[in-house]
């Protein structure tokens, strides 16, 4: 089933927020297939990575021509949201490589993955930790989370420097 793909080689991720299709590759204009692929997901909350997990799904495209890779961030969010509501999934992910499952040796199968004998074998990404870009409305929630910081502090400011006359 996975034969078009060579999992082997590294690629470089690319986030897009659509529905449907995602057009052709952004790179090279080629045509992107749709593969159902297992990942390694981690979220954060600014900065922190809050949990890490193995999902397997549909939301990564890839390119026949290039090692390109874009990936559904808008189905990414949703499988969050839904499938993981008691996991801390922060507000941000990052999608850090896929799990190569055949690589697991046939003997090794059996045990839990990501134990001390049987590690993920994991691809990473070539851009692993570059988090999607924010949409419109968490940008905005940005900015304005910004801005009341920074009146805050310039009204603490302000009391600093009346405590000091
Ligand atoms: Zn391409």
């Amino acid at each position: 089933m996975r034969s078009e793909i060579d999992l082997s080689e590294p690629r470089d991720l690319v986030y897009e927020a659509f529905e449907g299709e995602p057009g052709p590759c952004p790179q090279c204009g080629g045509r992107l297939l749709q593969t159902n692929q297992t990942y390694s997901v981690s979220t954060r909350r600014g900065r922190k990575v809050r949990d890490s997990f193995i999902m397997g799904s549909d939301f990564g495209w890839f390119c026949g021509g290039c090692p390109v890779v874009v990936i559904n961030s808008h189905k990414v969010r949703q499988m969050l949201a839904h499938s993981v509501p008691h996991w801390d999934v922060g507000n941000e992910f990052c999608v850090e490589g896929i799990v190569d499952l055949d690589a697991i040796p046939e003997n090794k199968r059996h045990l839990p993955l990501g134990g001390d004998d049987n590690p993920i074998p994991l691809i990473n990404f070539k851009s692993p930790h570059a988090p999607p870009p924010l949409n419109k409305r968490d940008r905005q929630k940005r900015r304005k989370l910004l801005a009341s910081k920074l009146k805050e502090r310039r009204k603490q400011g302000k009391q600093t420097a009346l405590d000091g006359a």
